[in-house]
């Protein structure tokens, strides 16, 4: 637990929180400033920066978490969809440096959220860029 950390305090149940559910490795509250009705973020106990420093272990339980998140949205608030969002890094929008991954209910007419414009490329350039990732993979 990182003492400076406002979500480990929320995690461990020291400040508190909308809990929709617990277990032993994550608590999922229900956001602040929500994007939309029923805004949840999962928490992870275990104090990890981002998703690249989170045990393994518990990459591995999170999407399934969020699966069920979003599945009992759906059936409890009528969203018609919901979208799974993680930042990792002030530059992709990251403000709590702790590890949290957004389930964001999606409603028929809402507001659109969670997008962007498509750029362009061309296949040379997806070439040279797919040879550079798929070398740093295999570092
Ligand atoms: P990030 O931008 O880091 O991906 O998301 C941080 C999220 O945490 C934001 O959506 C923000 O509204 C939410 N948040 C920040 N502080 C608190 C808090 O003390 N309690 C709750 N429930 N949500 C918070
Ligand atoms: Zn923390």
């Amino acid at each position: 637990m990182d003492q400076n950390c406002i979500f480990c305090k929320i995690a461990a149940g020291d400040i508190p929180s909308a809990t929709i559910y617990e277990d032993e490795e994550f608590r999922v509250i229900l956001d602040l400033g929500p994007a939309s009705h029923g805004h949840a973020l999962i928490l992870s106990k275990e104090h990890a920066q981002d998703v690249c420093v989170l045990p393994e272990r518990l990459r591995a339980k999170v999407l399934s978490l969020a699966a069920r998140i979003g599945a009992a949205m759906k059936q409890s608030l009528g969203c018609a969809g919901f979208n799974l969002v993680q930042n990792n890094g002030r530059p992709a929008g990251q403000t709590v440096f702790h590890f949290h991954m957004h389930v964001i209910p999606r409603y028929e007419d809402g507001p659109d959220m969670v997008n962007w414009t498509p750029g362009t490329t061309n296949p040379e350039e997806l070439e040279a860029l797919a040879e550079k990732l798929h070398a740093a993979l295999e570092l």
